[in-house]
């Protein structure tokens, strides 16, 4: 299994030096630790989990959002949605299993499965060049995340600064 955090730490309840300079930067959170670990311990029991790949685990105030390539997608939501169930009973918040991509257009359309991307433009701006992503405003209840926390996910796994931009 491939997450945020090496398999020794996956393993412990320590981390060891680079997971906890990850954890210091902030390019891992204390509770996408305590997820990866408890995906690693259902692995036991579930044995298709054990060779997925974790990009991201973003924690949300509504909903968490782990972030795995394509093909993982059916193995964290489970069997009947058995292991979502599981996590989402962990930490107490709905999860959202998310497909990664790198492009923005595409990952913006993952995380928002139920919501129309009408489209991304890039704006060019004197302090920092964005990507807006236009979505409809009859679809910001079905977002789950507020519009930082989406801006946060998608420039956490694309690298590319955005903005939600509703009409
Ligand atoms: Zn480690």
């Amino acid at each position: 299994m491939e997450t945020g955090i090496c398999e020794v730490c996956l393993k412990n309840d320590m981390l060891c030096e680079g997971c906890s300079k990850k954890l210091e930067n902030g390019e891992i959170s204390e509770k996408a630790v305590e997820i990866s670990r408890y995906l690693y311990s259902l692995a036991e029991e579930y044995s298709y989990l054990e060779d997925i790949e974790v990009n991201e685990i973003y924690v949300g105030e509504e909903v968490i959002v782990i972030v795995v390539k394509k093909e993982d997608v059916g193995k964290v939501v489970g069997k009947g949605g058995e292991i979502v169930k599981k996590l989402a009973g962990r930490v107490e918040r709905a999860i959202r299993v998310v497909e990664m991509a790198k492009d923005v257009k595409k990952f913006s359309q993952n995380l928002l499965p139920d919501v129309k991307v009408y489209g991304v433009n890039r704006v060019f701006s004197p302090d920092e060049d964005y990507y807006k992503i236009i979505v409809s405003s009859d679809d910001s209840r079905r977002i789950m995340l507020k519009e930082d926390e989406f801006s946060e996910v998608v420039e956490r796994v694309t690298g590319e600064r955005v903005k939600l931009s509703f009409r």
